[in-house]
């Protein structure tokens, strides 16, 4: 195990992408993973009501089980909700339960609702210094759930599909993240995108690579994930790839993407 460089102060991330099926989850589940299994302390907040990224890192997540949604809607504190991961010492994550669902409307009439993920996220930092990286898992819509991870952040890290329709939505992602940094968080910037589900055979898959990358120079990591079947069984043992097939092509991937990720270090 390579000992990664730790960030001064915790490291916010959002995974968006208004898109679904482009390896939000997947990519947020893996790079928790391999960032606590290099030694840091990483929480993961499910923000989707799917609570895909819960099953993955094998956290607690029925109906009756409190929740993210406890956190925004109740102002229950994220310590009260926190979960360990078993995958990984230092590896926590605050589930999403159904309940989240109606989240998106209860919200609409509370005071602060951009705010709310925000608010409680900095209390448990206050109380609980020792985190490093935090990644929100955001579900495939601009509403108020993804709003508040977008408030909650400092960092966007947006996963792209390498296929055809990738770039599409693209910019009205990026507007929108624009909107949100002037008007609500002035402090949100893209600081990283990963070309995911990369197939190194078709010609195309290259060519959107390339196109995202002479867009976005500083922006994409040098590491691809490919697409493997390996990243794709992991969930249903309620693992990352990182644990359930360590060495396979699908989890050095992650792991070398999360090294990149903390050799960069945050933005200026
Ligand atoms: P999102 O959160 O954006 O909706 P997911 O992370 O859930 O996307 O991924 C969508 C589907 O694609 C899931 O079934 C997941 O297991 C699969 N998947 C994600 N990344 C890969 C990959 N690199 N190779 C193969 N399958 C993948
Ligand atoms: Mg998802």
């Amino acid at each position: 195990i390579t000992t990664l460089p730790k960030p001064n102060e915790t490291r916010i991330f959002t995974i968006a992408n208004q898109k679904g099926g482009v390896g939000k989850t997947t990519t947020t589940v893996n790079l928790a993973a391999a960032l606590a299994r290099s030694g840091a302390k990483v929480l993961v907040i499910d923000l989707d009501p799917q609570g895909n990224a819960s099953t993955a890192l094998g956290v607690e997540h029925r109906a009756d089980t409190v929740s993210v949604y406890d956190v925004i809607v109740n102002d229950s504190p994220m310590k009260e909700v926190v979960q360990r991961s078993p995958e990984f010492d230092g590896l926590y994550c605050i589930p999403a339960t159904i309940h989240l669902a109606g989240a998106e409307i209860e919200l609409v009439s509370l005071v602060a609702r951009e705010q709310r993920l925000r608010t409680a996220l900095n209390a448990y930092l206050a109380e609980d210094a020792g985190y490093d990286y935090v990644f929100i898992d955001c579900p495939p819509s601009l509403g108020l759930l993804t709003i508040n991870a977008f408030v909650a952040a400092r960092e966007v890290l947006i996963p792209i599909q390498c296929e055809y329709y990738a770039l599409e939505g693209l910019s009205q992602l990026l507007r929108n993240i624009e909107l949100i940094e002037r008007h609500l968080n002035p402090r949100l910037q893209v600081s990283t995108i990963l070309l995911t589900m990369y197939d190194s055979r078709t010609n195309l898959a290259n060519q959107v690579a390339q196109d995202v990358r002479d867009h976005f120079p500083r922006e994409t990591l040098t590491t691809l994930i490919p697409r493997s079947v390996r990243i794709s069984e992991a969930p249903s043992y309620g693992q990352s790839v990182i644990s359930y097939d360590t060495n396979s092509p699908g989890s050095l991937s992650y792991l070398e993407a999360a090294a990149e990720i903390a050799r960069r270090g945050a933005p200026a």
